[in-house]
């Protein structure tokens, strides 16, 4: 055999083992792997076909207490490119990139977006793991929930277009021409949401669900979200907490109560038994769902919630 050849060959036979390792990746694509479905769903908008995606935190799936597996891991080691929501939401993030041996960029979708601060003290933890606690502690601070607010999705869209032209700066013009189709469909859904709940009198506007994750929306579109949950879903309120958001729903006459797709319903139930109240329906807070559910797209799953809460302060 010629000597280039049989080199060729030798190269082609270790890009085969590559690609038979990671199913997922297709030859000749930009090799991205993100942490949840929402950040996936504005990657396939933008990214077309020229991009191969790994999601790892799947449909209804909570990334606040995911345990990354070693098949993330080997999808990471094979990545062009990383994005992460940012914020503190994937407490897990930085440890799995390290383990993995990826060098490549870890993009922040959030990046430039104005952060909420939680008005809650985060809570006290053991005294094992100092470097995990204080962690922790900065994590607490910011809200993460930004994707829920359309106007902070299109700086995400922005932010993401940005790191496809830089890693893939031969679709440059593909991926700056779908991005901005795609915030045309940003811009025209939240001017449509905003005059449908902007139409619902404001002492009205008054929402329970499970944890924190509605404080973007609540500030974009003038609702007042209560969770007896904070901004992560691994915190569990005390009987007073839960006791006090009763009376309030009972003084405040909240009569908007939901469950949630990533969290257990219980206590909403529970809250609406104490209240006498009635469970509106399903928010999609921090995960899409499949593609056979209400919310299987960034956009489908902000009209679904926006129409089930309009509805809610109707009724
Ligand atoms: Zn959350």
């Amino acid at each position: 055999m010629h000597r280039l050849s049989r080199r060729l060959f030798l190269v082609a036979l270790a890009t085969l083992a590559v690609a038979t390792s990671s199913p997922s990746w297709a030859a000749g694509k930009l090799k991205v792997v993100t942490t949840f479905t929402i950040l996936g769903d504005m990657l396939k908008n933008v990214g077309g076909e020229h991009i191969a995606l790994g999601t790892l935190v799947g449909p209804d799936g909570d990334a606040h207490v995911y345990e990354p597996t070693p098949a993330d891991a080997r999808a990471l080691a094979g990545a062009d490119l990383v994005i992460v929501n940012g914020l503190g939401f994937e407490g897990w993030i930085d440890r799995l990139v390290k383990a993995s041996g990826y060098k490549g960029p870890v993009v922040v979708a959030s990046a430039g977006i104005d952060a909420l601060k939680t008005e809650d003290a985060h809570d006290e933890h053991d005294d094992h793991g100092k470097a995990e606690k204080d962690e922790d502690h900065h994590h607490g601070e910011l809200d993460p929930h930004a994707w829920q607010d359309l106007a902070n999705g299109r700086l995400y869209v922005a932010n993401i277009a940005r790191a496809l032209v830089a890693a893939d700066p031969a679709h440059a013009d593909d991926y700056r021409r779908r991005a901005e189709a795609y915030d045309h469909k940003l811009v025209a859904l939240d001017r449509e949401i905003r005059s449908r709940l902007e139409a619902v009198p404001a002492d009205r506007r008054k929402v329970i669900t499970s944890h924190d994750a509605f404080q973007y929306f609540g500030r974009a579109y003038g609702i007042d979200f209560h969770a007896p949950v904070g901004l992560s879903t691994e915190s569990e309120p005390s009987a007073g907490e839960v006791a006090a958001l009763v009376r309030q729903m009972r003084s405040e006459r909240i009569r908007a109560l939901f469950v949630e797709n990533i969290t257990d319903p219980r206590l909403v139930q529970q809250l609406a038994r104490e209240a006498g109240a009635v469970i509106g329906g399903t928010l999609y807070s921090d995960s899409l769902s499949g593609p056979t559910g209400p919310a299987p797209t960034y956009l489908d799953m902000f009209r679904h919630n926006a129409s089930e809460i309009a509805k809610s302060f109707t009724s």
